[in-house]
């Protein structure tokens, strides 16, 4: 930190992203991509026309893909905000909801944290149960804005429906809100209902089942005002937050919802088969609902684990923290991948005698 810099950061400790280390070509299952490429339909539309047309400013309250995306979720346009990625979504609520302070899992999605910190919000860290399941009980008045993502990362574990319903009832003077990142790939989403409560935000990106992590696009869908509460802050740090090319591609990826929906069927077939073998292999999986697992063994500990298969060139999450320690995230990618996982693994146990 330079001489320079307000010192009310000096604590922070910012949001680590998941490694991309360029030294050799990794099997990449860290950081929970989609192993897929965008439909074809995005690379028409970020076509030498729309490249031209850079030197504009993109529209600063994005008409187009605000109105496909309320199509595509029974909405009205004035329920959905869109962000440059759900992190910026997540963002702007902390800085717009959080007065009273914010409330979400001591294992969950690490940016909750970083922007309490950043915003010197009061944070209440709420245990998951021992089994890494969110105790709904532990959730009931809180007085505070409550962060969910559901279902929860790095777990892969679903909340149903009737207990989120419970905390938005139980919490109406607060704002609850839903990060779907992974909603697509198993479990139902609040988004209906949305018009129910109007303390309910759902959050949601393009980076997981819509191969769009490069292009930067999330978005939440809430009550109008809430909606509307977010376009402030937006208007206030960056009006032009999404950039001409992604607001095409966004557009286009809700042309093609099949192509999408058929990436998730495989996901969700490799998922099946990479805990299947896992198990085979004498690991605990956690039933995710997600495009990762989160999985531990007795026959290595996490950290040596996730070194040995990054040493043959597989690149997986381990989280150095308490109660997780143990345990490895890895993305669900291709069969083919996921084989080399499973077979890499035989052969770490193999030359290491476990
Ligand atoms: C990946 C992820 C995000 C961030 O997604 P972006 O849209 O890429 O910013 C948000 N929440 C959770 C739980 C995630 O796993």
């Amino acid at each position: 930190m330079s001489r320079f810099m307000d010192k009310k950061y000096a604590s922070l400790e910012e949001y680590v992203p998941g490694e991309q280390p360029k030294d050799m070509q990794y099997i990449k299952l860290n950081t929970n991509e989609s192993p897929f490429p965008p439909s074809p339909k995005v690379l028409e539309a970020i076509n030498s026309e729309e490249i031209n047309k850079l030197e504009l400013y993109p529209d600063p309250v994005c008409t187009g893909l605000t109105k496909r995306l309320a199509e595509t979720y029974g909405v009205k346009p004035e329920n959905v905000f869109i962000g440059n990625g759900s992190d910026e979504v997540l963002n702007f609520s902390f800085m717009a909801f959080c007065e009273d302070g914010a409330a979400f899992a001591d294992i969950t999605y690490g940016f909750y944290q970083v922007f309490a910190d950043l915003y010197n919000i009061d944070a209440k860290v709420i245990p998951l149960r021992a089994d890494f399941s969110i105790g709904v009980e532990d959730y009931l008045n809180l007085n505070r804005c409550i962060f969910i993502a559901n279902p929860n990362a790095p777990t892969g574990l679903i909340l149903p429906l009737d207990c989120i319903r419970k905390i938005i009832e139980s919490n109406k003077d607060h704002v609850v809100i839903i990060d779907e990142a992974y909603i697509d790939f198993g479990g139902e989403s609040c988004v209906q209902l949305v018009n129910e409560y109007d303390n309910l935000l759902v959050v949601q990106t393009y980076s997981k089942s819509r191969s769009l992590a490069g292009g930067r696009l999330g978005y939440a869908i809430g009550n109008a005002e809430l909606i509307a509460d977010l376009t402030k802050i937006k208007f206030s740090t960056n009006p032009y937050n999404i950039n001409r090319l992604t607001l095409a591609a966004g557009e286009a990826s809700l042309n093609d919802a099949e192509y999408y929906r058929n990436n998730c069927r495989k996901i969700i077939e490799n998922r099946r088969y990479t805990t299947t073998e896992l198990v085979k292999l004498g690991f605990e999986v956690l039933a995710s609902c997600s495009n990762f697992v989160f999985a531990r063994t007795d026959r290595m500990e996490g950290g040596e684990l996730y070194l040995k298969l990054k040493a043959k060139g597989i690149l997986v999450r381990h989280f150095d923290k308490e109660r997780i320690k143990d345990y490895l995230r890895i993305t669900i990618g291709t069969k083919e991948q996921m084989t080399a996982l499973i077979n890499t693994l035989e052969t770490i146990f193999k030359e290491e005698n476990r």
